[in-house]
């Protein structure tokens, strides 16, 4: 096992992923109770009970990170979450896994921290355990994986959660799922669904949702963090402000381009996309301060990550920016 402390002197910085995935003993059987709902929901027993298990065994977890040159994990629980159920009890398997997540973190103080399960259909309730979870328990911000039923937080329904965050100064991670019910037909076959297109189209519209009904004029001081490279925001950056001016299709309800929300309140992690052009452009369009490094664990393999991302090109304070610094000041870590 690579001693870290001694790698983290060499190297001079810390290694921190930013998109860990997570899932507690009692969400997993909570899944399994839920029953068939047209979603692949993982369970301890079901066809990716593989994966279930390497979300809730951190003895292996840890010596993975050991093993992988990684020196912390923000951990969040895996998609959907507790989102799929009724809001009373998502809201109560939110603050099961805050206070279970919360005692792992406790335990390893250097090696994990972690993001808040919230229930965004029970906004008053999630306004209020993420105020908890921050304050009392010690976590870095809330997730939420994308869509809760179909409900986008650009929904006014959601405003006291979005509210709660931004006075904690505790960031929002929009992490993948599958797209509403009406969506999927659409978004089907081998070539797009889930992580191969599906994945990125929803928490990119998920973004400009919220960037077009005016929310970060709203909430202007939230910071959102999105995954995978930023899920195409990068790249189509120029051309969403492009056509957004030339607009027809209703008047404009925020204030700002969609670039300038975009630079002001969203970071971006890696999460798999450990591809050296893309993340040279997401530098150089959103700047050295926005892009932090994601291993997305269990769901990828972290070490041929970090040795993929450790052979490019950055210079010194990139990379520094990109495994340290960012998460640093974004998290709070
Ligand atoms: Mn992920």
């Amino acid at each position: 096992m690579v001693d870290t402390d001694t790698a983290e002197q060499t190297r001079g910085y810390r290694r921190i992923a930013c998109e860990e995935g997570v899932a507690t003993r009692t969400l997993l059987e909570a899944n399994a109770r839920l029953g068939d709902i047209g979603l692949p929901l993982l369970t301890l027993d079901g066809p990716a009970a593989f994966l279930a298990e390497r979300l809730i065994d951190h003895d292996a977890r840890l010596a993975a990170m050991d093993r992988d040159g990684i020196d912390l994990q923000l951990l969040m629980v895996s998609a959907p979450g507790v989102q799929v159920f009724s809001p009373a009890d998502a809201s109560a398997l939110a603050a099961d896994v805050n206070d279970e997540l919360a005692e792992l973190c406790r335990s390893h103080p250097t090696r994990f921290a972690a993001l808040a399960a919230v229930a965004p259909h029970d906004p008053l309730v999630a306004a209020a355990e993420v105020e908890r979870a921050v304050r009392e328990l010690g976590l870095r911000g809330a997730v939420v994986n994308s869509h809760t039923q179909g409900v986008y937080l650009d929904d006014p329904a959601s405003f006291p959660l979005l509210e709660a965050l931004e006075a904690l100064e505790a960031p929002l991670y929009i992490h993948p799922r599958e797209a509403p019910a009406p969506m999927r037909p659409f978004l089907a076959g081998p070539a797009v669904e889930g992580a191969v297109w599906e994945y990125a189209v929803e928490v990119g519209t998920h973004v400009l949702r919220m960037i077009g009904a005016g929310v970060l004029d709203r909430f202007p001081r939230l910071q959102i963090v999105v995954g995978h490279m930023g899920e195409g925001l990068p790249f189509w950056l120029p051309r969403i402000d492009n056509r957004y001016l030339a607009s027809v299709h209703g008047p404009r309800r925020a204030e700002l381009l969609p670039s300038e929300y975009i630079h002001r309140q969203v970071s971006i992690t890696t999460s798999g996309m450990n591809f050296l052009e893309p993340l040279r452009l997401a530098i150089d369009v959103l700047g050295t301060g926005k892009v932090l490094y994601a291993s997305d664990y269990p769901f990828e393999e972290q070490g041929a990550a970090v040795a993929a991302i450790e052979a490019m090109p950055l210079d010194e304070a990139q990379r520094r920016a990109l495994f340290e610094t960012n998460a640093a000041r974004v998290f709070s870590l």
